[in-house]
């Protein structure tokens, strides 16, 4: 949780779940999975392919 946010209309903000699948275009440049593949606790949420990084489909509740 995090209490100092930019977003106007929230206090505070929370990552409750991780995890995703890629479902359309809109998904290629996906901030979420780049920022999954960087942090170790967040490790098999994503996996490397030719293309780059992807989701793996599995979603955690923190
Ligand atoms: S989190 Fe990323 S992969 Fe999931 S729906 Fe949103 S843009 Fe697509």
């Amino acid at each position: 949780m995090s209490d100092n946010t930019k977003i106007e209309w929230a206090d505070a903000t929370v990552n409750a779940v991780n995890g995703c699948s890629v479902t359309s275009p809109g998904c290629t440049n996906c901030y979420a999975m780049k920022q999954a593949h960087r942090f170790d606790a967040r490790r098999g949420l994503t996996t490397k392919t030719n293309g780059g990084m992807v989701w793996t489909g599995e979603v955690r509740l923190n």
